[in-house]
């Protein structure tokens, strides 16, 4: 049976070490802060943000909340992100997604300094991150890295494949494999014969968006599987991209849903506000 990677210990160990990194700032005269914005009233929004804002305050990091309302334009977004970008107090200026309607998202994280770009999302950071020279990197595969450096799973040299390619997850995970030397097959819905990719994977990261669509014998023997898929099935039911039970009968060791990578996103939140304060300490 694989070994169960336990995201919630491995986040709770780096907020940790991120409360005693802001403690450090602080006796400088230094509190690191983000900006969190919202626009409208998307619900799970809603709950992103007021869980982030809940870790801030645990971290010790200072947030400052916009709630916006739904109907706010385009130009009033942009004006708020610009009055963020010249505020000393502010490290990290995050805009939940999705925006409503009237507002091109793209404008928005392109507004954004790329120096408090705490999301990691602007094309500033994104060629830095494929130059091989990240200043912020995206949070949830920032904690995909993470999990696997705690893990003691050497990339070098190894296959990875990742299934899916958003810019928010596959993209990212894959440069950041890259860059620790893993020979990286990126899959999407256009791949052919998924199932023979996969199985050549030491370390498989699967962020797909499909419940349980990664079977059990498309694993190798003692492959590593990081499930970064969140799925809700009937009411309150949350399963991965990956068979859970069919994959550990098969893998070293697995992520589960929830409980695996989705804790390392916002604690990576934390660490980019923290490290962005860093830098202009
Ligand atoms: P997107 O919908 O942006 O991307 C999904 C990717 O999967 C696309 O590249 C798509 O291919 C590919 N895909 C879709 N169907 C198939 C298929 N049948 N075979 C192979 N590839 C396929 O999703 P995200 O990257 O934003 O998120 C992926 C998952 O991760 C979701 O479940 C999301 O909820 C979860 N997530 C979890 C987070 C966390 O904190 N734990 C954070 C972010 C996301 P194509 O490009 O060709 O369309």
């Amino acid at each position: 049976m694989a070994k169960v990677i336990d995201g919630k210990a491995i986040a709770a160990k780096i907020r940790t070490e991120i409360s005693a990194g802001v403690q450090e700032l602080k006796q400088k005269g230094i509190t690191p802060g983000l900006a969190v914005v919202l626009v409208g009233e998307d619900p799970a929004s809603r709950v992103y943000v007021s869980m982030k804002e809940k870790a801030c305050h645990e971290a010790g990091i200072f947030s400052d909340e916009y709630k916006l309302s739904a109907d706010t334009s385009e130009a009033d977004l942009l004006a708020l992100v610009d009055k963020l970008n010249n505020d000393p107090k502010i490290h990290g200026i995050l805009v939940q997604l999705p925006l409503p309607p009237q507002i091109d998202t793209e404008k928005v994280l392109e507004a954004i300094s790329p120096l408090k770009d705490a999301d990691g999302f602007h094309p500033y950071n994104v060629g830095r991150l494929s130059v091989g020279k990240p200043l912020f990197q995206p949070c949830t595969p920032y904690g995909v890295m993470i999990m696997l450096q705690e893990e003691g799973v050497d990339l070098n040299g190894k296959e990875v494949v990742v299934i899916g390619r958003s810019n928010i997850v596959g993209k990212p995970v894959a440069m950041m494999c890259l860059a620790q030397n893993a020979t990286v097959t990126v899959c999407h819905s256009r791949t052919r014969d998924l199932a023979d990719v996969v199985r050549r994977a030491d370390v498989v990261i699967a962020a797909v968006g499909r419940p349980e669509m990664v079977k059990g014998d498309w694993i190798k023997e003692g492959a590593v599987v990081i499930d970064v898929g969140v799925n809700r099935v009937g009411e309150k039911k949350l399963v991965g991209d990956v068979d859970y039970a069919a994959a550990s009968e098969r893998a070293s060791a697995i992520t589960p849903v929830p409980g695996g990578v989705g804790p390392m996103t916002i604690t990576m939140l934390l660490y980019n506000t923290l490290e962005s304060a860093r830098r202009t300490a």
